[in-house]
């Protein structure tokens, strides 16, 4: 029998049930062949996850068959942007879909080692705005601040790629002193986003005081996290660490989905534990070709979230970083998914679809227009089925 009808889903685990603490909720796991002596115990326990993360062509090829771009991609993405793969996240890939977007996500190609002429090291240009080692200063009332480089999975679209990946050595704990001290100065700063990498994958104690430093400024009003390891490692999310987060409250996170293949069952479960603990939780989406660039999908993808309690939030254009050409669909592709949501679907699932202008101009808003003329207080408008209609502003 060849390795990947071995790997045939119907072959997997019947499902054990999982119990997560006084919730009482129960859920089947399903697992690869990979993975079938594994312990629900491992597999639940985030540390696992994280240690057995896939990290080589040798480990991957027991998951699914490589191809040789796949091979290459591996091969040469050593140091930044390193391939790392939850076995939670391996579990998702369909082993006979080179086209499988949980795979093209996480599987390294070859193409990203071609760079196009105006892909940049920093798209954003982040590193210009930044006052103090990992926070950026761009909008008037609120900062960025980057609390890690590492992530659970590292997706290969990632913006970030300049700074995100594992190090050789043990990483030094990050130096936040000035940053603090450029947010208790500022009085302006009544907004903080803790981003990375992924700030959950500090320890629940390195969190807390973060978010105890950050809420003991009295100008911070408002508290954010943004996050994918609700999506890459679920697990992550244990009650003792929903608990901690609510302390901090009010605290908003947003977290990073693609495609509806990404909200599981086990990914609900983490979802509601936030929710359940009271942090609003909001979606940010990357525009990815051959992923989700069909109206169809988001639409899914968008309904999916809501059915959850995440609000859809924003949908980028894929960024110019360098080796993320493949990924890149024309602006009109995502204005177009836009226009098939709005009036087709309820405002809710709606994000906003930005381009962060690349030179610091932050996130500008691109959309279908509605206004096709508007003369002394008389304005011409469509709807959504392109039917015209006036509206008069004058008494
Ligand atoms: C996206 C971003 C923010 C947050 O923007 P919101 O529109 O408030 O979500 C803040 N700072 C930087 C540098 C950003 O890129
Ligand atoms: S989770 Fe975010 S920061 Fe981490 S690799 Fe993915 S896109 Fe980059």
């Amino acid at each position: 029998m060849n390795e990947t009808v071995l790997l045939e889903r119907e072959t997997q685990l019947q499902s054990p049930t999982v119990n997560l603490g006084t919730q009482q909720k129960k859920f089947s796991l399903y697992l690869p062949n990979a993975y079938k002596d594994v312990s629900t115990l491992d597999w639940e326990d985030w540390h696992w996850q994280i240690r057995n993360r896939i990290r080589t062509k040798e480990e991957l090829s027991k998951i699914i068959r490589l191809t040789p771009q796949e091979e290459e991609g591996i091969r040469r993405c050593n140091g930044k942007l390193s391939m790392a793969i939850t076995p939670y996240w391996a579990s998702l890939i369909d082993p006979e879909d080179f086209n499988c977007p949980i795979r093209r996500q996480a599987v390294p190609l070859e193409a990203e080692f071609i760079y196009a002429p105006h892909e940049l090291v920093d798209p954003c240009a982040e590193d210009r705005d930044s006052p103090a080692p990992g926070l950026v200063h761009r909008y008037p009332d609120r900062v960025l601040l980057l609390v890690t480089e590492q992530c659970a999975m590292y997706c290969r679209h990632c913006t970030r790629r300049r700074l995100v990946g594992e190090k050789k050595q043990a990483a030094a704990p990050h130096k936040l002193d000035a940053a603090f001290e450029y947010i208790r100065s500022n009085k302006k700063i009544r907004d903080v986003l803790i981003s990375g990498g992924d700030p959950l994958m500090l320890e629940d104690d390195v969190l807390e005081n973060i978010l105890k430093t950050i809420r003991s400024i009295p100008h911070v009003e408002f508290l954010r996290i943004g996050t994918r390891l609700p999506v890459t490692l679920p697990q992550r999310i244990t009650e003792q660490f929903a608990a901690m987060l609510k302390k901090y409250s009010p605290l908003w996170i947003s977290i990073h989905f693609n495609h509806p293949k990404e909200v599981t069952r086990r990914c609900k479960l983490a979802c509601d534990l936030l929710s359940d603990n009271g942090m609003p939780l909001g979606s940010q989406t990357v525009l990815l070709k051959g992923i989700n660039d069909r109206p169809f999908i988001m639409k899914k993808l968008m309904h999916e979230l809501l059915k959850m309690r995440v609000r859809p939030y924003y949908i980028y254009q894929c960024d110019p970083a360098k080796g993320t050409s493949h990924f890149r669909t024309p602006v009109a592709v995502g204005i177009n998914i836009i226009e098939k949501l709005r009036g087709h679907t309820t405002g809710y699932a709606i994000p906003t679809y930005v381009i962060d202008a690349p030179g610091g101009g932050g996130k500008i808003p691109v959309g279908p227009n509605y206004v096709i003329s508007q003369d002394k207080g008389k304005y011409t408008l469509r709807n959504y089925r392109s039917k015209i209609y006036t509206y008069l502003e004058t008494a």
